[in-house]
Parts: structure tokens; sequence; C-alpha cells
């Protein structure tokens, strides 16, 4: 008997990890893990002199085996008890050995296949969780820790302190989190966001930057990988992608703060998400990429000047993000493709998201335009994340609406995604 169920899977790790909220198939079998312990067991072996340390040790060297305690067989000691998980074609084996040694010994667990479906019961007869009561008091995998929802669900990827001296950045993703945890039970557009998309939210991308900016040099911008030829460190982790990678906007000399890096994805951090990004592809629908400061909302193309085949629908996204990021404290924000409105850059994220497939590419500049600058105030956080936050979720609410690209035929079949 093979049973199938879905799970939904929600992680949360904060600082330089990812929120996960997403659906998987797990498959289960009538036995935990394929009976795979049917019959092993578990030795506890206590022995009383140098001597029979050194039998064991070399009875134990000589098959595979499993120590549980403790957990090398070179910190094995007289008079201290072995646990050792045996499979069950060795069990008989070392029986036989352990006595003619004349090694004291006790078989603990005589099938350790019963004593592990004893522990948790069967997945499928569990109640997994509910809204309301979670069981704090039963183990749960990492499937159990989420909401379950349909297994399908478009994605939002949102990152933030690509650059390190944009403290406002991480403040931001930490918020956001904050609010979806918080108003999910009474604001009912986060409840709907929450229910019907999965969020991908890196709170710190530049992990080794940021550190730096606290430590060392508060307006530092780039990574901190070494350069062999070059004292000078870091790469600058929005020209590192693999789009016109290096090209006008970005330099090619270490020591500028635009460095584009020695080839695309050079750095680990820009590495790592665009293999994650590749491979939930087809889900996300809107990357968005916080940064700060100029107090703009940016679409592609970064790279040149022309107009995206789905410009229509970013467009209008773009207009009503702002608006709604106005209403909170009549902040104005000014909109575009990136190349006009701020300037020509290559090998940035957002152009990398876009032509990988994700039809909404946002990078927001958060506060201000230049008084404070990369310090703004601590004040000026919640404001500045409260009005941001009307942004992000009107970009969201829109993934869950249809909208008409306007595109040509040509173009539907060089952006199938759209
Ligand atoms: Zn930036």
């Amino acid at each position: 008997m093979a049973v199938n169920f879905r799970c939904a899977v929600q992680t949360l790790v904060l600082l330089g990890c990812v929120i996960i909220l997403s659906n998987v198939l797990c498959p289960v079998g009538a036995y935990l893990y394929n009976n795979r312990y049917a019959g092993d067991q578990v030795f506890r072996i206590t022995p009383s002199n140098k001597e029979e340390v050194q039998v064991l040790k070399k009875l134990l060297g000589n098959i595979k085996v499993d120590l549980w305690q403790p957990n090398s067989a070179s910190l094995i000691r007289h008079n201290a008890t072995v646990d050792v998980h045996v499979r069950r074609n060795d069990t008989r084996g070392l029986r036989t050995r352990l006595q003619k040694e004349h090694i004291d010994f006790k078989v603990y667990i005589s099938n350790l296949q019963k004593e592990i479906e004893k522990q948790t019961g069967h997945r499928s007869s569990r109640k997994r969780r509910s809204e309301s009561q979670y069981d704090y008091e039963v183990y749960h995998s990492l499937e159990e820790l989420g909401k379950r929802t349909r297994s399908y669900k478009k994605a939002v990827w949102i990152d933030c302190g690509v650059h390190a001296r944009e403290w406002i950045g991480p403040a931001f993703c930490q918020w956001f989190v904050k609010e979806a945890l918080h108003s999910y039970q009474d604001d009912s557009v986060m409840r709907r966001l929450m229910n019907q998309l999965n969020f991908y939210i890196m709170p710190v991308f530049n992990v080794d930057g940021y550190h730096f900016s606290w430590t060392t040099d508060r307006f530092w911008r780039k990574t901190r990988s070494k350069n062999a030829k070059y004292h000078c460190r870091g790469v600058d982790a929005n020209r590192n992608w693999k789009v016109k990678w290096c090209e006008e906007g970005a330099s090619s000399q270490p020591c500028d703060d635009t460095y584009c890096g020695p080839f695309p994805e050079s750095e680990p951090e820009v590495k790592a998400v665009a293999k994650f990004l590749r491979k939930h592809k087809k889900r996300v629908k809107a990357y968005i990429s916080i940064h700060a400061y100029a107090q703009m909302l940016l679409y592609p193309y970064s790279y040149k000047y022309a107009t995206i085949p789905n410009f229509n629908c970013v467009e209008s996204a773009a207009h009503n993000a702002v608006t709604a990021l106005y209403s909170a404290y009549g902040v104005r924000y000014r909109y575009g493709p990136a190349s006009t409105t701020l300037y020509v850059s290559s090998g940035s994220s957002m152009d990398w998201a876009y032509r990988n497939g994700i039809p909404y590419a946002f990078a927001f500049e958060l506060r201000d335009t230049g008084y404070f600058g990369f310090l703004l105030p601590e004040a000026l956080i919640n404001p500045t994340c409260t009005e941001t936050m009307r942004a992000v979720k009107t970009i969201s609410s829109g993934l869950l609406k249809k909208c008409e690209t306007g595109m040509h035929e040509l173009d539907r079949e060089r952006y199938p995604y759209l």
C-alpha cells in the first residue's frame, strides 16, 4: 500500500537565507523509510578493560555500523557504554563475536523499524496541523510547518541588501516578514496574498558586505570577495549577473564600486540566487529587489533604452504601486524603465530576472532623495517600510489578476512566459 499526500513547506530563516512558503508532493510508503530498518538492532556494549576496548574497536571496524554513543570509535573507553546500531545482516555475527570475546553487551533495541514507527506514527494518519492549534507536543517535519494549500502557486521573490550600505533594505525585508506574520489574521489582503502566493524573502543578500558596513566602512557597497591580482576587494553584486555582463554602466576595474567581477556569477551570493531563480522560474512571477536611495520604482531594461514586450502590464503595475505608496504619507516616487529613469547599467539582477522569464521585475530605490541618503534615520524605518509594504502588496495583488500584454505574436513566441 502506498499513500500519497500533499504537504506544504514553510521554513523561516532570517538573515542571509530565505523564507520559503512552497508546496511539494511527498510520497509515503506503508512503512516509514521503506522499511529499511526492519531487523536492525541497537547493541549496548560495555568493554571492561583496555584489551576489550581494542577488540571492540577492531570488531566494529570490520562491519559497517552506525555509532550512536560515542560518535566515533576512537572515543570508546573501558567501562563506558557503547551504543551501536547494527544492520540486520550483521547482528548475528556481532553477537557471536562478543560472546566469544566475553565482552558484556545487551540488545537494547531488537527491531529498530518498530521503534522508529512508534516515535511519530504514520504521517498519513496524523493530524498534521491546524490553523488555530499547533501541537507543540509532537515532532513536526518541515512539510508539516506550513499552511496547506494547493500545490501550484505563483511566487514572489524579494531580496534586500544587495548593496551593503543601503541599510533600509534589510530593514524592509524584516518588516515584510513581521507584517506577513502579524497581519495575517486581520488584514484580508495580506491573508489572500499569503494563501494564494508563495513569498521568498532574502533579508540580506550581501551578508559579508553588510557586516563590513557595520564594522569598518559604513559606505561599503560591494561584496567582500578577494581578488588575486589587486588589493581591492569586492564585486558589485548588481553588475555580476549574466545579462549584458560588464557592458555599459559597469566597470572592469576591481577597485571601482561598480566592478562587474572576473566573470558572470563569480560571486557566490549571485550564483546561489541565480540558481534558485532558474530552478523556480516557472512559478516566480515577480522579482523585487530593494535598494536605496532615490525614491524610484524601476523596471527593465537597465542595460538599454528599449521598451519591454509586456510594457503595458508592468507599467500599470508600477503606477498602481507608487500610487499606493503615496497614499500612506504623500511621498512621491518616480517610476519607469531603469535606463531612462535612473541610468544605464548592465549585469543587473532585475534585467537578469526579466530575461530569464520572470515577467514582473522591479527594483525599488527607497527613501530618501539624498538629504540623509544612506544614513536614513531609524525613526524613518517605520514610515518607509509602511509605505513600501503598500507598494509591494499592490504589485503582488496584481499577479492574481489577468493582464493583457498587448504583445505581437512574434513576441509571444519569444516570450512564451508572458
Ligand atoms: Zn543598491
